[in-house]
């Protein structure tokens, strides 16, 4: 079994539960995913951890929240702090990430700042590659 962070278009998120991610897109293909809020079919997939990959000629990203971590008792706040800061400044490439990554790191494109998502397998890639990336988890807001 495996656990996907969803969302709707209205932007409610809620947690399914699937087999496997073949279930999860055929289920969704078929309608029959729905939002338990507001009934609407039009689901997606919420990463729970985003990729983020720091061009080195962009604007270096020191998060604003890492003084304050120091400060802070609860390690979570850290990390929702991170998480909100990289929503904020990182641009949102999906799953496209490896590829742009590897394009920014080749200089093919205008470096910037970016996240995403990330399979085992692009993971694995960029690694041999030498394509620098984090991998942060990202908190569950409350809706
Ligand atoms: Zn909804």
């Amino acid at each position: 079994m495996i656990t996907f962070d969803l969302s709707c278009h209205a932007g409610h998120r809620f947690e399914g539960w699937f087999g496997s991610r073949e279930e999860f897109d055929d289920q969704r293909s078929r309608g029959l995913l729905v939002c338990p809020v507001c009934g609407s079919p039009r689901v997606e997939k919420q990463p729970s951890a985003v990729a983020v990959h720091v061009a080195r000629r962009a604007v270096p990203a020191a998060p604003p929240a890492a003084g304050e971590a120091n400060k802070a008792p609860v390690a979570g706040s850290f990390f929702k702090a991170l998480a909100e800061f990289v929503e904020t400044h990182f641009e949102d490439v999906g799953e496209r990430f490896a590829d742009e990554a590897r394009r920014i790191d080749r200089g093919e494109v205008d470096a910037r700042n970016i996240r995403g998502t990330t399979t085992a397998q692009e993971e694995e890639s960029l690694r041999d590659e030498g394509v620098e990336f984090l991998k942060i988890p990202l908190p569950k807001y409350d809706a």
